[in-house]
C-alpha cells in the first residue's frame, strides 16, 4: 500500500515540476554541437519513454503530430536514432556512433505500438524498443503475439521485457522477481526467437535487489523513469529516460532534452528528498549522482 502511495507521490512531484517548469521563464536553446564520431566519452544518448501514441483518453498518450515534432526536433538538432543492439554494441566497443543520439522506448505493449507506433517507425525511418507486461498479450487493448511477431521481423522492432504483472520490483521477494524475469523473457522470446536481454522497471520503481536479480538473470540493461542522458558511465541497469506525457509541452522537452538546469535541479532535489524519506535508497543515490552532474 505504501509504495502504491509511494508511486502516486512521486508521478504528483512530476507533475508539479512540469507545472511550475511551464510557468517559469525558459533558456531558449540553439543546439546542434558537434557532430563528431564518439570515442566512447563523448556519447550523449537521450532515450525517450512513451505509453500509448495516437488520440486516446489517456494522460500517457501523446498524439501522432506531438511524437512527430518531437522527432523532427531531435533530427533538426543533430540527433541520430539508435536501437538498443545499437546502443549494446557500441558499449561493447564493436562500433562506432555519433556523439548525439536517441533511443524511443514504449512501455506496456498497447495496441498502439502496432496501429500507429509501428507505421510512424516504418515511415521515418525510426527503431522502437518495446517493453512489455506479458500477461497483457493477446488481450483487449494490448498487443498480439502475431503483431509483435511481424514487429519484431521487420528488424526496427525491438522487445524486452517489462515483467509479466507489472507490480513494483522492489515489492517482490526474490522468488517471486526470479519468475517475473524469467517468465516474461521466456514468453517474448517463444513469439520473436529473439534475445530479450534488456528490461523497464514497472511503474519506475527499483531497488538493489532488483538490480542483482537481474544481473543473475542475465539481463544486461534496465531502464527507469528518471530523466537525463545516458553516456559510458551511467549504470546500465540505471537507464534515464524522458516520460512523453500529455503535460510535456515542446518547451518543456526542449528542457528536458537540453538538460536545462533549472529544471534538473528542482526536479532531482524534489526527488531526492522523496526517496530518502522512503528509504529508497537506489532512487536516492541515483538523484545525487544527477544533482551533481
Ligand atoms: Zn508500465
Amino acid at each position: 500500500m505504501k509504495n502504491i502511495k509511494s508511486n502516486v507521490v512521486l508521478r504528483g512531484i512530476l507533475l508539479a515540476v512540469f507545472t511550475l517548469y511551464c510557468l517559469s521563464s525558459l533558456t531558449c536553446y540553439s543546439s546542434p554541437g558537434d557532430l563528431g564520431i564518439s570515442d566512447g566519452q563523448g556519447l550523449r544518448l537521450v532515450i525517450l519513454n512513451y505509453h500509448k501514441i495516437g488520440n486516446y483518453n489517456d494522460f500517457y498518450s501523446v498524439s501522432s503530430k506531438q511524437f512527430s515534432e518531437q522527432v523532427d526536433y531531435l533530427f533538426n538538432n543533430g540527433y541520430a536514432v539508435i536501437s538498443l543492439a545499437d546502443f549494446r554494441s557500441w558499449r561493447q566497443g564493436e562500433i562506432e556512433l555519433p556523439n548525439k543520439v536517441f533511443m524511443l522506448t514504449f512501455d506496456d505493449g498497447n495496441k498502439s505500438d502496432y496501429e500507429t507506433v509501428y507505421p510512424l517507425i516504418k515511415e521515418r525511418g525510426l527503431k522502437g524498443v518495446f517493453f512489455l507486461k506479458t500477461k497483457a498479450i493477446n488481450t483487449e487493448g494490448y498487443l498480439n503475439a502475431a503483431q509483435i511477431k511481424e514487429m519484431s521481423g521487420s528488424g526496427l522492432c525491438e522487445f524486452g521485457s517489462h515483467s509479466v504483472t507489472h507490480r513494483n520490483v522492489n515489492t517482490l521477494s526474490k522468488k517471486i522477481l526470479n519468475g517475473e524475469l524469467i517468465d516474461s523473457r521466456n514468453t517474448i522470446q517463444s513469439i520473436t526467437g529473439k534475445d530479450v536481454y534488456a528490461f523497464a522497471y514497472p511503474n519506475g520503481m527499483w531497488d538493489e535487489a532488483a538490480m542483482e536479480a537481474l544481473m543473475e538473470n542475465d539481463y544486461q540493461f534496465a531502464y527507469t523513469v528518471m530523466p537525463g542522458m545516458n553516456d559510458l558511465k551511467t549504470n546500465p541497469l540505471e537507464l534515464r529516460r524522458i516520460i512523453i506525457n500529455r503535460g510535456v509541452s515542446h518547451k518543456i522537452f526542449v528542457a528536458w532534452v537540453e538538460r536545462d538546469e533549472k529544471l534538473y535541479k528542482r526536479y532531482y532535489s524534489a526527488m531526492f528528498k522523496k526517496a530518502s524519506r522512503d528509504g529508497l535508497s537506489a532512487v536516492a543515490k541515483l538523484c545525487e549522482e544527477e544533482l551533481h552532474k
